[in-house]
Protein backbone atom coordinates (compact mmCIF):
# COMPACT_ATOMS: atom_id res chain seq x y z
CA UNK A 1 0.00 0.00 0.00
CA UNK A 2 1.50 2.94 -0.99
CA UNK A 3 0.39 6.69 -0.08
CA UNK A 4 1.29 10.35 0.18
CA UNK A 5 1.92 11.19 3.67
CA UNK A 6 1.08 14.65 4.38
CA UNK A 7 4.11 16.39 6.26
CA UNK A 8 3.17 17.83 9.65
CA UNK A 9 1.41 21.58 8.52
CA UNK A 10 3.96 23.31 10.91
CA UNK A 11 7.17 22.95 12.49
CA UNK A 12 6.43 21.45 16.28
CA UNK A 13 9.13 23.44 18.01
CA UNK A 14 8.67 26.87 17.86
CA UNK A 15 11.54 29.11 17.77
CA UNK A 16 10.46 31.25 20.01
CA UNK A 17 10.76 28.92 22.80
CA UNK A 18 14.46 29.33 22.13
CA UNK A 19 14.41 32.72 20.88
CA UNK A 20 17.29 35.24 21.44
CA UNK A 21 19.75 37.03 19.57
CA UNK A 22 22.50 34.84 19.90
CA UNK A 23 20.81 31.55 19.39
CA UNK A 24 19.25 33.06 16.06
CA UNK A 25 22.90 33.90 15.21
CA UNK A 26 24.08 30.18 15.89
CA UNK A 27 20.84 29.08 13.99
CA UNK A 28 21.43 31.63 10.91
CA UNK A 29 25.02 30.40 10.98
CA UNK A 30 23.68 26.76 10.82
CA UNK A 31 21.49 27.55 8.30
CA UNK A 32 23.87 29.07 5.60
CA UNK A 33 26.41 26.41 5.92
CA UNK A 34 23.37 23.62 5.74
CA UNK A 35 22.25 25.48 2.08
CA UNK A 36 26.09 25.62 0.93
CA UNK A 37 26.68 22.42 1.43
CA UNK A 38 23.09 21.10 0.65
CA UNK A 39 22.46 19.23 3.74
CA UNK A 40 19.58 16.32 3.99
CA UNK A 41 16.45 18.68 5.06
CA UNK A 42 15.71 16.15 7.40
CA UNK A 43 18.87 16.06 9.49
CA UNK A 44 18.85 19.84 8.95
CA UNK A 45 16.45 20.14 10.70
CA UNK A 46 17.27 17.68 13.47
CA UNK A 47 20.20 19.72 13.84
CA UNK A 48 18.25 22.81 13.79
CA UNK A 49 16.81 22.57 17.77
CA UNK A 50 18.55 20.94 20.68
CA UNK A 51 17.78 17.48 22.09
CA UNK A 52 17.64 18.23 25.32
CA UNK A 53 16.74 21.28 27.38
CA UNK A 54 16.24 21.48 31.18
CA UNK A 55 15.56 24.67 32.80
CA UNK A 56 15.34 25.37 36.59
CA UNK A 57 15.02 27.48 39.08
CA UNK A 58 16.21 27.13 42.75
CA UNK A 59 16.92 29.11 46.11
CA UNK A 60 19.99 30.60 46.60
CA UNK A 61 20.61 31.47 50.11
CA UNK A 62 22.45 35.22 50.59
CA UNK A 63 25.49 35.38 53.37
CA UNK A 64 23.26 37.42 55.40
CA UNK A 65 21.16 34.57 56.37
CA UNK A 66 17.85 36.61 55.86
CA UNK A 67 17.25 36.61 51.93
CA UNK A 68 16.85 34.14 49.48
CA UNK A 69 17.11 34.74 45.70
CA UNK A 70 15.22 32.51 43.15
CA UNK A 71 17.85 31.81 40.44
CA UNK A 72 17.50 30.55 36.68
CA UNK A 73 19.87 28.31 35.70
CA UNK A 74 19.97 25.69 32.57
CA UNK A 75 21.78 22.59 31.20
CA UNK A 76 21.23 22.14 27.55
CA UNK A 77 22.02 19.30 25.28
CA UNK A 78 22.29 19.99 21.28
CA UNK A 79 23.32 16.66 19.86
CA UNK A 80 23.81 12.99 21.29
CA UNK A 81 24.52 10.84 18.01
CA UNK A 82 28.59 11.88 18.54
CA UNK A 83 29.08 10.21 22.22
CA UNK A 84 28.50 12.29 25.61
CA UNK A 85 27.89 15.57 25.14
CA UNK A 86 30.40 18.33 26.78
CA UNK A 87 30.10 21.76 27.24
CA UNK A 88 31.25 24.71 29.90
CA UNK A 89 28.95 26.33 32.13
CA UNK A 90 28.67 29.64 32.27
CA UNK A 91 27.65 32.45 35.34
CA UNK A 92 26.30 35.71 33.68
CA UNK A 93 23.66 38.05 34.64
CA UNK A 94 22.68 38.15 31.11
CA UNK A 95 22.19 33.97 31.03
CA UNK A 96 19.02 32.98 28.88
CA UNK A 97 17.69 29.87 27.20
CA UNK A 98 18.86 31.19 23.82
CA UNK A 99 22.44 32.17 24.73
CA UNK A 100 22.82 28.66 26.38
CA UNK A 101 21.10 26.70 23.23
CA UNK A 102 23.16 28.72 21.13
CA UNK A 103 26.43 28.01 23.22
CA UNK A 104 25.03 24.02 23.27
CA UNK A 105 24.99 24.15 19.21
CA UNK A 106 28.94 25.99 18.49
CA UNK A 107 30.18 23.31 21.11
CA UNK A 108 28.43 20.36 18.81
CA UNK A 109 30.64 21.74 15.41
CA UNK A 110 33.28 22.55 17.61
CA UNK A 111 33.74 19.01 18.85
CA UNK A 112 33.20 17.88 15.37
CA UNK A 113 35.54 20.37 13.86
CA UNK A 114 38.39 18.96 16.22
CA UNK A 115 37.23 15.12 15.54
CA UNK A 116 36.62 14.78 19.41
CA UNK A 117 33.97 12.34 20.34
CA UNK A 118 31.42 14.57 22.10
CA UNK A 119 28.24 16.19 21.11
CA UNK A 120 27.58 19.82 22.12
CA UNK A 121 25.79 21.02 25.19
CA UNK A 122 25.89 24.26 27.64
CA UNK A 123 24.90 25.26 30.74
CA UNK A 124 24.76 28.36 32.72
CA UNK A 125 23.04 30.33 35.52
CA UNK A 126 21.44 33.73 35.20
CA UNK A 127 23.72 35.60 37.82
CA UNK A 128 26.42 37.93 38.00
CA UNK A 129 29.57 36.04 40.07
CA UNK A 130 30.99 39.20 40.66
CA UNK A 131 28.15 40.65 43.22
CA UNK A 132 28.48 37.44 45.13
CA UNK A 133 31.10 36.23 47.96
CA UNK A 134 33.25 32.93 47.86
CA UNK A 135 30.34 31.14 50.16
CA UNK A 136 27.62 32.40 48.31
CA UNK A 137 28.98 31.35 44.96
CA UNK A 138 29.67 27.56 46.73
CA UNK A 139 26.26 27.29 47.64
CA UNK A 140 24.93 28.04 44.20
CA UNK A 141 27.20 26.17 42.55
CA UNK A 142 26.35 22.92 44.71
CA UNK A 143 22.85 23.67 44.22
CA UNK A 144 22.80 23.90 40.95
CA UNK A 145 24.70 20.64 40.67
CA UNK A 146 21.70 19.03 41.96
CA UNK A 147 19.11 20.66 39.94
CA UNK A 148 20.96 19.27 36.93
CA UNK A 149 22.46 16.18 38.32
CA UNK A 150 19.87 13.91 36.36
CA UNK A 151 21.22 15.03 33.20
CA UNK A 152 25.16 15.17 33.79
CA UNK A 153 27.73 12.18 34.27
CA UNK A 154 30.96 10.89 33.39
CA UNK A 155 29.32 8.84 30.63
CA UNK A 156 26.59 11.39 29.53
CA UNK A 157 27.52 15.11 30.00
CA UNK A 158 30.45 16.63 31.15
CA UNK A 159 30.63 20.02 32.25
CA UNK A 160 33.83 22.23 32.34
CA UNK A 161 34.38 25.79 33.44
CA UNK A 162 32.92 29.02 30.88
CA UNK A 163 32.65 32.97 31.42
CA UNK A 164 32.23 33.72 34.93
CA UNK A 165 33.24 29.94 36.57
CA UNK A 166 36.95 28.60 37.23
CA UNK A 167 38.73 25.31 38.53
CA UNK A 168 36.84 25.87 41.80
CA UNK A 169 33.28 26.02 40.36
CA UNK A 170 34.24 22.76 38.82
CA UNK A 171 35.79 20.86 42.10
CA UNK A 172 32.71 22.15 44.18
CA UNK A 173 31.01 20.48 41.23
CA UNK A 174 33.16 17.18 41.32
CA UNK A 175 32.78 17.49 45.17
CA UNK A 176 28.86 17.28 45.19
CA UNK A 177 28.39 14.95 42.48
CA UNK A 178 30.71 12.20 44.16
CA UNK A 179 28.86 12.99 47.18
CA UNK A 180 25.68 12.05 46.08
CA UNK A 181 27.06 8.69 44.13
CA UNK A 182 29.63 7.88 47.24
CA UNK A 183 32.70 7.88 45.85
CA UNK A 184 35.53 10.21 44.19
CA UNK A 185 34.16 10.73 40.07
CA UNK A 186 36.84 12.95 38.91
CA UNK A 187 35.74 12.22 35.73
CA UNK A 188 32.51 14.29 35.99
CA UNK A 189 33.87 17.55 35.14
CA UNK A 190 36.93 18.67 33.38
CA UNK A 191 38.73 21.91 34.04
CA UNK A 192 39.21 21.02 37.93
CA UNK A 193 41.80 21.73 39.69
CA UNK A 194 45.23 19.22 39.18
CA UNK A 195 45.10 17.35 42.79
CA UNK A 196 41.73 16.94 42.29
CA UNK A 197 42.26 15.16 38.65
CA UNK A 198 42.66 18.01 36.58
CA UNK A 199 44.76 18.08 33.51
CA UNK A 200 47.97 19.84 33.75
CA UNK A 201 47.40 22.74 30.83
CA UNK A 202 44.09 23.16 31.02
CA UNK A 203 43.49 26.61 32.47
CA UNK A 204 45.78 27.80 29.73
CA UNK A 205 44.34 25.67 26.59
CA UNK A 206 42.28 28.15 25.32
CA UNK A 207 44.41 30.98 25.04
CA UNK A 208 47.08 28.66 23.76
CA UNK A 209 45.39 26.75 21.23
CA UNK A 210 44.32 30.32 20.15
CA UNK A 211 48.27 31.40 19.69
CA UNK A 212 49.28 28.30 18.04
CA UNK A 213 46.08 29.07 15.25
CA UNK A 214 47.80 32.59 15.28
CA UNK A 215 50.99 31.05 14.14
CA UNK A 216 49.52 29.06 11.56
CA UNK A 217 47.56 32.24 10.54
CA UNK A 218 50.41 35.01 10.48
CA UNK A 219 52.40 32.21 8.35
CA UNK A 220 49.49 31.81 6.15
CA UNK A 221 49.15 35.37 5.10
CA UNK A 222 52.67 36.41 5.29
CA UNK A 223 53.32 37.92 8.53
CA UNK A 224 56.12 38.22 10.54
CA UNK A 225 54.48 37.74 14.66
CA UNK A 226 57.89 39.96 15.79
CA UNK A 227 56.62 42.64 14.30
CA UNK A 228 53.09 42.23 14.61
CA UNK A 229 51.30 44.04 17.51
CA UNK A 230 47.42 42.81 19.59
CA UNK A 231 44.89 44.03 21.11
CA UNK A 232 42.94 41.65 23.40
CA UNK A 233 39.85 42.25 24.67
CA UNK A 234 38.70 40.53 27.98
CA UNK A 235 41.50 39.66 30.86
CA UNK A 236 40.24 36.50 31.81
CA UNK A 237 41.23 33.09 31.55
CA UNK A 238 41.07 33.20 27.69
CA UNK A 239 42.42 36.99 27.18
CA UNK A 240 45.02 36.85 29.62
CA UNK A 241 46.14 33.32 28.61
CA UNK A 242 46.29 34.84 24.78
CA UNK A 243 47.89 37.80 25.76
CA UNK A 244 50.71 35.78 27.80
CA UNK A 245 51.53 33.67 24.72
CA UNK A 246 51.24 36.42 21.93
CA UNK A 247 54.01 37.84 23.93
CA UNK A 248 56.01 35.02 24.41
CA UNK A 249 55.89 35.14 20.30
CA UNK A 250 57.38 38.45 20.13
CA UNK A 251 54.01 40.39 19.38
CA UNK A 252 53.69 43.69 21.04
CA UNK A 253 50.57 44.05 23.20
CA UNK A 254 49.65 47.25 22.58
CA UNK A 255 46.26 47.61 24.36
CA UNK A 256 43.76 45.15 26.66
CA UNK A 257 40.68 45.73 28.56
CA UNK A 258 37.79 43.69 31.23
CA UNK A 259 35.09 44.89 31.86
CA UNK A 260 35.90 47.89 33.51
CA UNK A 261 37.47 49.18 30.47
CA UNK A 262 40.47 49.12 28.12
CA UNK A 263 43.97 50.43 28.46
CA UNK A 264 46.65 51.13 25.98
CA UNK A 265 50.31 52.03 25.45
CA UNK A 266 51.43 51.97 21.75
CA UNK A 267 54.95 51.30 23.51
CA UNK A 268 53.30 47.94 24.39
CA UNK A 269 52.25 46.44 27.96
CA UNK A 270 54.14 44.07 29.95
CA UNK A 271 52.11 41.25 30.30
CA UNK A 272 53.55 39.58 33.55
CA UNK A 273 52.92 43.41 35.06
CA UNK A 274 49.27 43.42 33.69
CA UNK A 275 48.62 39.35 34.92
CA UNK A 276 50.08 40.73 38.72
CA UNK A 277 48.17 43.94 38.64
CA UNK A 278 44.77 42.07 37.96
CA UNK A 279 45.72 39.21 40.88
CA UNK A 280 46.81 42.44 43.23
CA UNK A 281 43.47 44.56 42.41
CA UNK A 282 40.85 42.18 40.70
CA UNK A 283 40.79 44.40 37.56
CA UNK A 284 42.59 46.00 35.02
CA UNK A 285 41.05 49.63 36.75
CA UNK A 286 43.68 51.85 37.54
CA UNK A 287 46.93 49.99 35.75
CA UNK A 288 49.49 53.19 36.14
CA UNK A 289 51.59 52.53 32.42
CA UNK A 290 48.86 52.88 29.67
CA UNK A 291 45.90 55.45 28.68
CA UNK A 292 42.72 54.32 29.95
CA UNK A 293 40.39 53.76 26.74
CA UNK A 294 36.68 52.13 25.84
CA UNK A 295 35.91 48.97 25.25
CA UNK A 296 34.79 50.30 21.62
CA UNK A 297 37.78 52.63 20.96
CA UNK A 298 39.69 49.54 21.99
CA UNK A 299 38.34 47.27 18.89
CA UNK A 300 39.25 49.85 16.57
CA UNK A 301 43.17 50.57 17.20
CA UNK A 302 45.15 49.90 13.98
CA UNK A 303 46.90 46.27 15.24
CA UNK A 304 47.67 43.30 13.91
CA UNK A 305 45.87 41.00 15.52
CA UNK A 306 42.40 41.65 17.31
CA UNK A 307 41.32 38.80 19.75
CA UNK A 308 37.84 39.69 21.50
CA UNK A 309 37.70 37.62 24.15
CA UNK A 310 35.27 38.53 26.68
CA UNK A 311 31.53 38.40 25.63
CA UNK A 312 29.51 37.87 22.40
CA UNK A 313 28.58 40.38 19.89
CA UNK A 314 31.21 42.94 19.91
CA UNK A 315 31.57 42.98 16.19
CA UNK A 316 28.96 44.22 14.45
CA UNK A 317 27.98 46.34 11.08
CA UNK A 318 28.64 49.54 13.41
CA UNK A 319 31.99 48.93 13.82
CA UNK A 320 33.28 46.33 11.58
CA UNK A 321 34.20 48.77 8.96
CA UNK A 322 36.63 50.46 11.00
CA UNK A 323 37.99 47.25 12.73
CA UNK A 324 41.66 47.93 10.78
CA UNK A 325 43.19 44.38 12.30
CA UNK A 326 44.88 41.78 9.65
CA UNK A 327 44.00 38.55 11.73
CA UNK A 328 40.72 38.69 14.15
CA UNK A 329 40.96 35.97 16.26
CA UNK A 330 37.65 34.65 17.88
CA UNK A 331 38.71 33.43 21.80
CA UNK A 332 35.14 34.69 22.40
CA UNK A 333 32.13 32.27 21.24
CA UNK A 334 29.29 34.40 19.05
CA UNK A 335 31.71 37.74 19.12
CA UNK A 336 30.92 38.75 15.67
CA UNK A 337 27.45 38.76 13.93
CA UNK A 338 26.24 37.89 10.79
CA UNK A 339 26.20 41.19 9.17
CA UNK A 340 29.64 41.46 10.48
CA UNK A 341 30.96 38.87 9.03
CA UNK A 342 30.55 39.70 5.83
CA UNK A 343 32.21 43.09 6.22
CA UNK A 344 35.12 41.28 7.59
CA UNK A 345 35.05 39.21 4.39
CA UNK A 346 34.53 42.12 2.32
CA UNK A 347 37.64 43.71 3.66
CA UNK A 348 39.68 40.98 3.52
CA UNK A 349 40.49 40.46 7.15
CA UNK A 350 41.20 36.66 7.95
CA UNK A 351 39.03 35.47 10.76
CA UNK A 352 40.05 32.49 12.99
CA UNK A 353 36.16 31.61 13.60
CA UNK A 354 35.40 30.66 17.44
CA UNK A 355 34.55 27.07 16.66
CA UNK A 356 38.21 26.60 15.89
CA UNK A 357 39.28 29.58 17.52
CA UNK A 358 38.63 28.99 21.21
CA UNK A 359 38.83 24.55 20.48
CA UNK A 360 42.05 24.34 22.84
CA UNK A 361 39.92 24.78 25.91
CA UNK A 362 37.56 21.51 24.69
CA UNK A 363 40.49 19.65 23.64
CA UNK A 364 42.66 19.57 26.82
CA UNK A 365 39.00 18.61 28.41
CA UNK A 366 39.16 16.08 26.07
CA UNK A 367 43.11 14.96 27.47
CA UNK A 368 41.29 15.89 31.13
CA UNK A 369 38.72 12.79 30.59
CA UNK A 370 41.09 10.68 28.76
CA UNK A 371 43.48 10.59 31.63
CA UNK A 372 40.76 10.51 34.24
CA UNK A 373 38.86 7.74 33.01
CA UNK A 374 42.11 5.60 32.48
CA UNK A 375 43.69 7.09 35.64
CA UNK A 376 46.74 8.08 33.82
CA UNK A 377 48.08 10.80 33.55
CA UNK A 378 50.31 12.76 30.82
CA UNK A 379 52.73 15.53 31.32
CA UNK A 380 52.68 19.27 30.21
CA UNK A 381 54.71 18.60 27.11
CA UNK A 382 52.89 15.88 25.94
CA UNK A 383 49.70 17.69 26.70
CA UNK A 384 50.82 20.65 24.40
CA UNK A 385 52.49 18.43 21.77
CA UNK A 386 48.49 16.90 21.34
CA UNK A 387 46.99 20.11 21.60
CA UNK A 388 49.34 21.68 19.05
CA UNK A 389 48.72 18.54 16.76
CA UNK A 390 44.85 18.94 16.82
CA UNK A 391 45.00 22.58 16.08
CA UNK A 392 46.97 22.79 13.48
CA UNK A 393 45.24 19.44 11.94
CA UNK A 394 41.98 21.10 12.40
CA UNK A 395 43.38 24.68 10.87
CA UNK A 396 44.80 23.26 7.74
CA UNK A 397 41.72 21.02 7.57
CA UNK A 398 39.59 24.47 7.56
CA UNK A 399 41.48 26.45 5.17
CA UNK A 400 41.57 23.72 2.83
CA UNK A 401 38.17 23.68 2.72
CA UNK A 402 37.70 27.24 2.57
CA UNK A 403 39.83 27.31 -0.28
CA UNK A 404 38.78 24.41 -2.59
CA UNK A 405 34.94 25.76 -1.78
CA UNK A 406 35.68 29.35 -2.04
CA UNK A 407 34.53 30.00 1.86
CA UNK A 408 35.37 33.01 4.31
CA UNK A 409 36.80 30.64 7.63
CA UNK A 410 33.57 30.23 9.39
CA UNK A 411 31.99 28.37 6.67
CA UNK A 412 34.40 26.15 6.26
CA UNK A 413 34.89 25.15 9.71
CA UNK A 414 31.29 25.12 9.98
CA UNK A 415 30.69 22.76 7.31
CA UNK A 416 33.38 20.51 8.56
CA UNK A 417 31.67 19.89 11.42
CA UNK A 418 28.11 19.64 10.32
CA UNK A 419 29.70 16.91 7.90
CA UNK A 420 30.72 14.91 10.17
CA UNK A 421 27.68 15.23 12.79
CA UNK A 422 25.19 14.25 9.88
CA UNK A 423 27.27 11.31 8.47
CA UNK A 424 26.96 9.98 12.39
CA UNK A 425 23.48 10.60 12.66
CA UNK A 426 22.67 8.98 8.60
CA UNK A 427 25.23 5.82 10.00
CA UNK A 428 23.07 5.38 13.41
CA UNK A 429 19.59 5.22 11.73
CA UNK A 430 16.36 6.29 13.09
CA UNK A 431 15.04 4.77 16.22
CA UNK A 432 12.52 3.36 16.13
P1 LIG B 1 36.40 34.86 32.31
O1 LIG B 1 35.23 35.05 33.17
O2 LIG B 1 37.61 34.18 32.84
O3 LIG B 1 36.88 36.29 31.74
C1 LIG B 1 36.05 37.16 31.04
C2 LIG B 1 36.77 38.49 30.86
O4 LIG B 1 35.94 39.34 30.06
C3 LIG B 1 37.01 39.24 32.17
O5 LIG B 1 38.24 39.92 32.08
C4 LIG B 1 35.85 40.25 32.20
O6 LIG B 1 36.14 41.39 32.98
C5 LIG B 1 35.75 40.58 30.74
N1 LIG B 1 34.45 41.11 30.35
C6 LIG B 1 33.22 40.73 30.76
N2 LIG B 1 32.27 41.48 30.16
C7 LIG B 1 32.93 42.35 29.37
C8 LIG B 1 32.52 43.38 28.49
N3 LIG B 1 31.22 43.67 28.34
N4 LIG B 1 33.47 44.07 27.82
C9 LIG B 1 34.77 43.78 27.97
N5 LIG B 1 35.23 42.82 28.78
C10 LIG B 1 34.32 42.12 29.47
O7 LIG B 1 35.84 34.12 31.01
P2 LIG B 1 36.64 33.25 29.95
O8 LIG B 1 36.59 31.84 30.40
O9 LIG B 1 37.94 33.89 29.63
O10 LIG B 1 35.66 33.35 28.69
C11 LIG B 1 35.71 34.44 27.79
C12 LIG B 1 35.06 34.02 26.48
O11 LIG B 1 35.75 32.88 25.97
C13 LIG B 1 33.59 33.58 26.59
O12 LIG B 1 32.91 33.95 25.40
C14 LIG B 1 33.68 32.07 26.67
O13 LIG B 1 32.50 31.44 26.23
C15 LIG B 1 34.84 31.81 25.74
N6 LIG B 1 35.50 30.52 25.95
C16 LIG B 1 36.10 30.20 27.14
C17 LIG B 1 36.74 28.99 27.28
C18 LIG B 1 37.48 28.60 28.52
O14 LIG B 1 38.18 27.60 28.49
N7 LIG B 1 37.39 29.34 29.61
C19 LIG B 1 36.74 28.07 26.21
C20 LIG B 1 36.12 28.42 25.02
C21 LIG B 1 35.51 29.65 24.90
Amino acid sequence: MSSIIEPFDQPLASTTEWDSPMFRLAQQQFLQAAEIMQLDENIRDRLLFPQRTLMVSFPCRRDDYRNVETVFGYRVQHVLTMGPTKGGIRYHQDVNLGEVSALAMWMTWKCALMHLPFGGAKGGVRIDPTKLSRTEIQRLTRRYTMEIISMIGPDKDIPAPDLGTNAQVMAWIMDTYSQQVGYSVPEIVTGKPVVLGGSLGRTEATGRGLVYLIVEAAQHIGLRLKQCTAVVQGFGNVGSNAARFLAEQGVRLIGVSDVSGGIYNPEGLDVNALHDYVAQHGSLAGYPHAESISNSDLLELECDILVPAAVQNQITQENAPRLQCKILAEGANGPTTLEADRILQERGIFVLPDVLGNAGGVTVSYFEWVQDTQNFTWTLEEINDRLHKVMVGAFQRTLLRSQRDKLDMRTAALIEGIERVASAKLLRGLFP
